[in-house]
């Protein structure tokens, strides 16, 4: 098969491509971007492969950074754009189920595209367009299946994660998990607790930001892979639950945590054990535990001035946007016009500040202060007291009198 009309980024790169061909050696691109460009899908980034060694590699261009070196990677600069140019290998020795131990260089195509994951992800594409397609990926593609490369238990056995790969692609795509496939993740799913979270998060926020995060859900349910990633064993209800929304649309962590936190009822306490078990960062830890109570607060026809001004504009939204899914969101631009009519949007933006308290000897600097700020942020927000220095002065001394 060979594909005309190839997108831009190939484009770019073909003149790369034929320094390394006319060297002698062969250079393919490889993995999702001829995947998804067989599908009709925009591509990010060109992966690709060649016969030549990395030292080789290195002579043939003049700018060139060891990106990757002991797995066979080496970036090209080429037109202010970098490459990634990876030696044709094969992997062994996965021990623990997990990455392997040693990788080889080999000059063989045929070799390289072996140790690929899934039937899709192993096609090959010369910079004529011309593919290269050894596992019936072309057909998998029409068919819309995720396929192992191979027998699927030695594959999984391999690297566990290719499992939740599986599911994050069949989701990404709306693919379906070809049953031999299937069936072998089913019989191994506990391997997944080999593998380092980090790496199964990463896969667990791509599936859930795929075309049918819901599919991907029930494949994890049924797989029985649920049991085998922190906290999920014990809420398989609520996962269930997920699959019955409408129309579900995940755009980031953020959404993709709070929609699950909200799920599973979880507060403050639970909402940061269960993504510290997932090793998510502080930043997306603290932003789902404001978005879900945010969250919990339009459900409940509960959402204040003060509880917006603490969420903020950006988290209110994407609260919003979460309970739409479940039907009880507010209009949005009136949530905004509520928002922008806030007379204060930070602190700083209060008409005084711990410094004019004190130099107008209302209050002496201590503990105490730090409560009188927060109050007068409370009273202006609420509408109590305008955001006026006399207004505020005149409310601290009578607050401290009290
Ligand atoms: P995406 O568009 O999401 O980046 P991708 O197919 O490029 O999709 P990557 O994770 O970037 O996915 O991997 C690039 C390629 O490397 C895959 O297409 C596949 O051929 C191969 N690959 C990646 N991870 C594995 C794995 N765990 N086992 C086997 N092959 C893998
Ligand atoms: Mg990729």
């Amino acid at each position: 098969m060979k594909i005309k009309n190839l997108p831009d980024e190939f484009e770019k790169a073909r003149p790369v491509m034929q320094t390394i061909e006319e060297a002698g050696y062969e250079a393919y691109f490889v993995g999702g971007s001829v995947r998804d460009t067989l599908i009709g899908e925009n591509i990010h980034d060109v992966d690709i492969a060649s016969s030549a060694y990395p030292e080789e590699i290195k002579r043939l261009f003049k700018r060139t950074v060891d990106t990757g070196i002991e797995h066979g990677t080496v970036m090209v600069l080429d037109n202010k754009k970098g490459y990634e140019i990876t030696t044709f290998r094969t992997e062994s020795g996965y021990q623990d189920y997990r990455r392997p131990d040693k990788v080889t260089f080999v000059r063989s195509l045929k070799e390289d595209l072996k140790r690929r994951d899934f039937t899709i992800n192993a096609l090959a594409m010369r910079e004529n367009g011309e593919v290269t397609d050894l596992f019936g990926g072309i057909k998998d593609i029409e068919r819309k299946i995720i396929r192992a490369v191979g027998d699927p238990n030695e594959r999984f056995n391999e690297d566990a994660l290719r499992m939740m790969r599986a599911v994050r692609f069949a989701s990404k795509l709306d693919f379906n998990i070809e049953s031999d496939t299937f069936n072998a993740i089913k019989r191994h799913s506990s391997l997944l607790e080999k593998i380092a979270i980090e790496r199964i998060y990463v896969e667990f926020i791509k599936m859930m930001k795929g075309l049918r995060p819901k599919q991907g859900i029930d494949d994890m349910l049924s797989t029985d892979m649920y049991l085998h990633v922190p906290f999920f064993d014990n809420y398989r209800k609520q996962l269930s639950d997920i699959s019955h929304l409408k129309n579900l649309n995940l755009n980031n962590e953020v959404e993709v945590w709070s929609l699950i936190c909200f799920e599973f009822n979880f507060g403050k306490e639970q909402i940061s054990n269960l993504l510290k078990a997932w090793k998510a960062s502080n930043d997306i830890i603290k932003s789902t535990q404001i978005c879900c109570r945010a969250l919990n607060s339009i459900k409940n026809d509960e959402m204040s001035e003060f509880l917006m001004y603490q969420t903020g504009k950006h988290l209110l939204i994407e609260a919003n946007y979460i309970a739409s899914f479940y039907g009880f969101s507010i209009d949005n631009e009136l949530l905004k016009d509520k928002y922008n009519c806030l007379p204060i949007k930070n602190k700083k933006q209060l008409s005084i500040n711990g410094g004019i308290l004190i130099k107008n000897g209302i209050i002496k600097p201590g503990p105490m202060l730090g409560k009188v700020l927060d109050e007068i942020e409370k009273q202006v927000i609420i509408g109590n007291i305008d955001n006026d220095t006399d207004d505020i002065i005149n409310f601290t001394k009578q607050y401290l009198k009290e």
